[in-house]
Parts: C-alpha cells; sequence; structure tokens
C-alpha cells in the first residue's frame, strides 16, 4: 500500500499545534466525524478515540453511528476494511496511515488460499464437508472467499463457538482455519481435538506439506500464519515471572504459541484479559502476554485498585503497523477531511478504504452468519 509523505505544514507542527487543530475540526465538524480507536493504538492517537475497543466491537459502533459521515478508523487495514463493509454506503472510512498493515493478514492472500482449496478437493470428495472459517483479522478477499464458500468469521472471543457451531451441524465437518494457526490450535485443543488431527497447511509447500494420511484424519487444517507480536512470547518468560513471584497469574492471548497458552494460568481474548484483570481482587499481580500499550494502559487503570500489571515480556512488544498510525498521520487525516467537508467540490479525499461491492457483499456473509451464531449461543447461555 502507498502512502503519500506528509504535506510540510502539517509534518513541522508541534504535537500542542497538532493536538489544537484536530479538536477544532472535530467540533466544526461535529457528529459527521467518528473516530475509533484499537486498544493496541499508541497514547498520543488513542486519546482522541470517540470509542475504544476490538477491531470488530469498533467496526459494529461504526454501523450504529448513522450520522457519521466520515469514520476515522485508528487501526491497520482490514479493521477499516471490515468498517467499510459493516457500514452503510453514505459513509467513509480512513485509514491515517495505508501501510498500517497486519503481517498476520498478510500471510494468507487470495491466489495461495485458492490454490489450497483446490489442494483440498484432491483430498475431500465432497467439498461441502469443508468449513473455511477465518479470523477477522484477514484480508476482505479472504472474509470473501470464507463468505462464498459457506464458511464463517470469528474473532478470538467467539471462535470457539463459530467451531462448536460448524461441528453441532455436522460432526464429521473438517475446518480450514485461516490464518492464525495459533488461534485455530488452540482453540480447537480446548474443545478436545487432538494435536494430531490438526494439519498445518503451508501455502509454500507441495500440497501444504500435509500427508494423505493427515488429511484423512484432520478434523482442523490449520493455515500457517501467525502474529509477530504474540509470537515473541515464550515458556521461559512464564518460568521467570514465576521464579521471581511464585504468586503471579500469568494470562495469554491465544494468538501466542501453544506451549505458552498450556503453561500459562489463563488464556482470552483481549476483551476478556481486560474484564477478567478489572475484576481481579485487590493486590493481585498479573503478568500480561499480549500488545504493550493495552498492558500498560490497564496497568495504569488499575494502579488505585492496587493491581499489579505488567508484560509477560521484558522488551515492549508493540505491533509496529499499528504504530504507523501516529499524531501526524491523524493530523493530515482530519484536516483533510474538515477541508472536503467546507468544499466537497475542490477537495480531493486521502486515505478512504473502498471495498469493492462484489467483495464487501460475499465478505459480509461470513461476518453476518457469524453474528447471529455468536448472537445464538451467547443469548441461549
Ligand atoms: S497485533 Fe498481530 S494480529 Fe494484531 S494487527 Fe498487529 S500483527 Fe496483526
Amino acid at each position: 500500500m502507498y502512502q503519500m509523505p506528509l504535506p510540510s505544514h502539517i509534518k513541522n507542527l508541534t504535537p500542542q499545534a497538532s493536538v489544537d487543530l484536530i479538536n477544532q475540526h472535530r467540533k466544526e465538524l461535529g457528529n459527521n466525524l467518528v473516530f475509533l480507536g484499537h486498544h493496541y493504538q499508541r497514547d498520543d492517537v488513542i486519546q482522541f478515540a470517540d470509542f475504544q475497543g476490538d477491531s470488530l466491537k469498533l467496526s459494529q459502533l461504526a454501523a450504529q453511528q448513522t450520522e457519521a459521515k466520515y469514520i476515522v478508523f485508528c487501526g491497520v487495514h482490514f479493521m477499516a476494511e471490515s468498517a467499510d463493509i459493516l457500514t452503510s454506503d453514505d459513509q467513509a472510512v480512513f485509514l491515517p496511515d495505508m501501510t498500517a498493515g497486519c503481517s498476520m493478514a498478510d500471510m494468507a492472500d487470495l491466489d495461495q488460499v485458492e490454490m489450497a482449496w483446490e489442494d483440498l478437493s484432491q483430498h475431500f470428495p465432497n467439498m461441502s464437508k469443508v468449513i473455511p472459517v477465518t479470523y477477522v483479522n484477514s484480508s476482505a478477499e479472504i472474509k470473501a472467499f470464507t463468505g462464498r464458500n459457506n464458511g464463517i468469521c470469528v474473532t478470538s472471543s467467539n471462535c470457539r463457538f463459530i467451531f462448536e457451531s460448524v461441528w453441532e451441524n455436522d460432526p464429521e465437518a473438517t475446518i480450514l482455519f485461516l490464518p492464525d494457526e495459533h488461534l485455530g490450535r488452540n482453540t480447537a485443543y480446548e474443545m478436545g481435538v487432538p494435536l494430531d488431527q490438526m494439519p498445518l497447511y503451508d501455502p509454500f509447500a507441495e500440497m501444504g506439506g500435509i500427508t494423505d494420511e493427515q488429511y484423512k484424519n484432520s478434523k482442523v487444517i490449520l493455515w500457517k500464519g501467525f502474529c509477530s507480536v504474540h509470537a515473541e512470547f515464550n515458556v521461559e518468560q512464564i518460568q521467570e515471572a514465576r521464579e521471581k513471584d511464585p504468586d503471579v497469574n500469568v494470562i495469554v492471548h491465544p494468538e501466542c504459541g501453544f506451549d505458552v497458552v498450556q503453561a500459562a494460568d489463563a488464556s482470552g481474548s483481549t476483551a476478556k484479559i481486560v474484564q477478567l484483570i478489572e475484576n481481579a481482587e485487590e493486590g493481585s499481580k498479573w503478568v500480561v502476554g499480549t500488545e504493550i500499550n493495552l498492558v500498560k494502559r490497564l496497568a495504569q487503570r488499575l494502579e488505585d485498585k492496587h493491581i499489579q500489571v505488567r508484560s509477560l515480556s521484558g522488551k515492549a512488544c508493540p505491533c509496529v503497523t499499528m504504530y504507523r498510525i501516529d499524531l501526524p498521520h491523524l493530523t493530515w487525516i482530519i484536516d483533510n477531511i474538515a477541508k472536503h467537508f467546507k468544499d466537497p467540490e475542490n477537495t480531493k479525499l486521502y486515505n478512504q478504504i473502498r471495498v469493492p461491492d462484489e467483495i464487501k457483499e460475499q465478505a459480509r456473509l461470513s461476518l453476518d452468519r457469524m453474528m447471529m451464531i455468536t448472537q445464538a449461543a451467547t443469548s441461549a447461555t
């Protein structure tokens, strides 16, 4: 993705001047503008968020802000795509820096996935028994592939519900899980699927590097992809944390490797991590295996409750692509939107995320199925 260089009148602003300009434009734009900020964003960006949350929650919230013509998504590319898929045609979604992508989403491109589907069709005589399930951290094209092949999207919060519904519908079904091998493996294992029934499909190996026997026995075929942030956590860090303080609780995100999740005291989505720690006993201590901005903010918020929170890793583990959304880019995009609002005829809009209609329609199928199943599962509990 190409990001045009920032003009000098924006680049040369002091941080305070940027903040003032953003606030001035927010007043001018009123309810026409909404800021969405992902949990992993840096502090000087998240301070402006009208809503803060995970990617799907933010997209759903964006769709509810029907007055907002302009939606600025402070997150990464696939998140802004999801917002564009879920919002109306009258709403425009912007990403302040087009190079803010996701290394995990990039690990499954459409050509590779189509080829994998072809490989699978040679091993499964009835392809209606193979259900593609994609993590929401994937491109709109992969969500569309999933939608048109009778598949479903998942988040880290509802992955288990979705797997359960696939197998309730057809106990013989095999899931092709994209693009994060760890979330797929950790979820299926927790549900009792043995590791040897979850072969790993490598898009760079012949037939995905999976033997005929493994295809035959598979319950979940995992795509070889991972999150570079969560891959930084390891079992040694957990051992070290416990050696330093045996009372510490270790909680990690299910995008972490299998061994890490097994060694931790608990694992869960960002929402679950926040909820568990916020409701923990006063004086409890937590080490957390997820993105550093979220961990730091949680630690600050809970200081008064005397709950200690720190990262599992001694090194900061920010998502480098998320980090590309910074104050100058945010200022630039708001300035551009404000100019367009005043003079739409003569102002070109930059960095609008537009998912083509056909892809939108098919991707929406996989998101709608997910929401339907999740709502049914949560209202039944
Ligand atoms: S934290 Fe990982 S999955 Fe999330 S956007 Fe960054 S690279 Fe992608």
